[in-house]
């Protein structure tokens, strides 16, 4: 399970709003994509649901029960840094088994969940090296396993591709999509990119200014954009 419902969601630092109130619904399972131009509010709208900011106002539901005031451990969902947050002293093994080490988990069940991680994520050769012998579509992957072995509700992305090359973004943007496909999991995705936007998101949510402008898949914005902000942000004539 993983819907996600943000109710009346407000957000100021200070005197200075910059979430207005938004209302949106994310159900289990969905691929959804927050984009839109540097400082709108991407961010501090994916870590008021990871609750590593508190809401000036407004609900968060997670599967139904109010998450508003519940701490980041307990929300159940997992947020994947860049690939510079692993540890650089451990190896693969151990930063991908560091959640589980922190959650008091005995030893076999962490082998068996970092070795199941590993698998999925083509890192099985690489348990034994430390991030710095490895490439950096690699040293992402790493990253992701640290949040799988959680097994969260959803996943939280900060535009984890930010700081790779363009050959790179494109093979980890499938290889994001493929892990979708096979975990099902709930997915909530950061990105200023529109092409990423574009090709891996069931849903995309187009913010202006902590606003959101347009919710609809792809084909719909692009399609029906609702007004020029979003016609030139997806790149169609309106
Ligand atoms: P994005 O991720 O879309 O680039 P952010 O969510 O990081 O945007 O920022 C949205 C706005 O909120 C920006 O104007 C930013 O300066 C402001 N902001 C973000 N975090 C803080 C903070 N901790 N204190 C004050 N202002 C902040
Ligand atoms: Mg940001």
């Amino acid at each position: 399970m993983g819907s996600i419902t943000l109710e009346k969601v407000s957000k100021s630092f200070g005197t200075t709003n910059v979430i207005p109130e938004i209302d949106l619904e994310i159900a289990d399972g969905e691929f959804v994509v927050f984009v839109g131009p540097s400082g709108c509010g991407k961010s501090t709208l994916l870590r008021i649901i990871a609750g590593l900011e508190d809401v000036t106002s407004g609900t968060i539901r997670i599967d139904g029960t109010d998450a508003t005031h519940e701490a980041p451990a307990k929300r159940g969902l997992s947020m994947v840094f860049q690939s510079y947050a692993l540890y650089p002293h451990m190896s693969v093994y151990g930063n991908i088994a560091f959640p589980l080490k922190m959650a008091g988990e005995d030893k076999s069940a962490i082998d068996d969940k970092v070795r199941s991680a590993a698998r999925v994520l083509n890192l099985t050769d690489y348990l034994d090296r430390k991030p710095r012998q490895l490439s950096g579509g690699q040293r992402q992957r790493v990253a992701i396993g640290r949040a799988i072995v959680r097994q969260p509700k959803a996943f939280l992305f900060d535009e984890p591709l930010s700081n790779l090359d363009a050959a790179l973004r494109v093979n980890m943007r499938l290889e994001i999509s493929e892990l979708h496909h096979q975990l099902k999991t709930t997915m909530i995705y950061v990105t200023h990119d529109q092409v990423e936007a574009m090709t891996m998101a069931d849903k995309i949510v187009v913010l202006n200014a902590g606003r959101i402008e347009q919710v609809g898949s792809p084909l719909e914005l692009y399609r029906n954009p609702k007004n020029l902000f979003v016609a030139g942000f997806i790149g169609s004539p309106k």
